[in-house]
């Protein structure tokens, strides 16, 4: 393939999971980045022989600059190197594999650049989805969506006439507590919390998953992507993770996208549409699996669910707010300096509280929305 891809959040589960995908086609990797684990950093660099890599932390940055001296490889350091490494040159498509908030700045960098993106940092368009969208369409650069639930719905829009699409049904695992009720909740463990029953992916969309937040940041998502508003976005719990979102189009047709639950397969379809190659990921066997299940979700006990539905609807900066207090929740969680619970109550006073109508705003009030949101959750845990 000719494709040369820049891969920023190379360490983590959606990062590597790329580089199989890269490795696995011969896709030029031209940049990697990451947060710290500069080990792994190392061998992907040594691998793939990129032109430069980035670390956000400054300390792992020299370090790893010491043990690539013996290459020609760049290293780059902080902010300012994830968006040299979202930028450069020779590049053609960013894969933004960072996780929350951090990675919209690299994806605007990147648009302005003239990058196509593949997008699995989806609180990019949560927090971000106006200014983005903008930026895509002056620029006239593509953007693919990597999350599964997007790619499901953009493989099925595949072919439909514009203006076909009645609703899309978003399908939802339920998480590591489906079922439950708040009163089994209140003293599960972060351990606990990170059993995902299909996916392994990084530990801040896990504890996503068991909140349901994730598939309320995804309603907003989705939004940006396929201009949905709130109400043609339903919410379908599945346990399989088999059928990985549906569309509705206005005959009632219902179209579905399935296949075993292993992101290599969005992946790619991101780097190849619209061409489909070899996967190594297993064939679906339904004999096998033999029955799918779906349930509504149980909007009373996952309350972040109905409150990022509410952030839609406000618009503006409220998107914002969710999404900056629920990173700031997780964080709290995952330190066990709060419980489970909290973060839905923290992110639910944080919308409930937020009173700010502006629907004109700038890159700067975003940032600091988001950053001022984080603060206020903070300074009271
Ligand atoms: P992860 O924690 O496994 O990896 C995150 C990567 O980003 C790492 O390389 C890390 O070093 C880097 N990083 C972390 N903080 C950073 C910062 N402040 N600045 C720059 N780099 C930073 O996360 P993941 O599970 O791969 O998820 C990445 C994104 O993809 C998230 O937005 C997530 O919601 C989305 N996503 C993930 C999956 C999945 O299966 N893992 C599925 C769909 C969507
Ligand atoms: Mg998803």
């Amino acid at each position: 393939m000719t494709k040369k891809i820049s891969v920023l959040g190379s360490t983590g589960s959606i990062g590597t999971q790329t580089l199989d995908v890269a490795r696995m086609h011969g896709i030029k990797v031209t940049a990697l980045t990451a947060n710290h684990n500069i080990k792994l950093l190392e061998q992907q660099a040594r691998e793939f022989n990129p032109k430069m890599v980035a670390v956000l932390d400054l300390g792992f940055a020299a370090q790893l600059k010491i043990a690539l001296s013996d290459t020609d490889i760049e290293v780059y350091c902080g902010e300012e190197g994830i968006l040299n490494a979202a930028t450069e040159d020779s590049c053609d498509t960013v894969v933004n594999a960072i996780v929350g908030v951090a990675g919209l700045l690299p994806t605007l960098c990147a648009i302005k650049a003239g990058k196509n993106i593949a997008l699995a940092n989806k609180e990019t368009l949560v927090a971000g989805g106006s200014i983005v969208m903008k930026e895509i369409k002056s620029k006239n650069v593509k953007l693919y969506p990597v999350d599964s639930e997007h790619s499901a719905i953009f493989q099925c829009l595949q072919g439909c006439p514009e203006n076909s699409l009645k609703k899309i049904i978003l399908t939802a695992s339920g998480g590591a507590f489906f079922g439950k009720k708040r009163k089994d909740l209140e003293n599960v463990s972060v351990k606990q919390a990170l059993k995902h029953p299909n996916w392994s992916m990084g530990k801040k969309i896990t504890i996503d998953s068991a909140t349901m937040m994730n598939k309320g940041l995804e309603i907003i998502e989705a939004s940006w992507l396929f201009g949905c508003s709130d109400e043609k976005i339903d919410v379908l719990i599945h346990r399989e993770s088999v059928i990985h979102s549906m569309i509705q189009l206005k005959d009632n047709a219902v179209i579905a996208q399935l296949g075993v639950p292993d992101m290599r397969i969005p992946i790619q379809y991101a780097l190849t549409y619209p061409e489909r190659f070899f996967s190594p990921t297993f064939e679906l066997n339904l004999a096998e699996i033999s029955k799918l299940t779906f349930y509504e979700p149980d909007i009373e006990t996952f309350a972040c669910l109905p409150i990022c539905r509410k952030a839609l609807r406000n618009g503006g900066l409220y998107p914002t707010v969710a999404n900056a207090a629920n990173e700031a929740a997780v964080e709290l969680f995952l330190h066990e300096r709060i419980k489970f619970l909290d973060i839905a109550d923290i992110v639910c006073e944080a919308v409930n509280s937020f009173s700010d109508d502006r629907k004109d705003f700038s890159l700067e009030d975003i940032l600091s929305v988001d950053k001022e949101t984080r603060i206020r959750i903070r300074e009271k845990y």
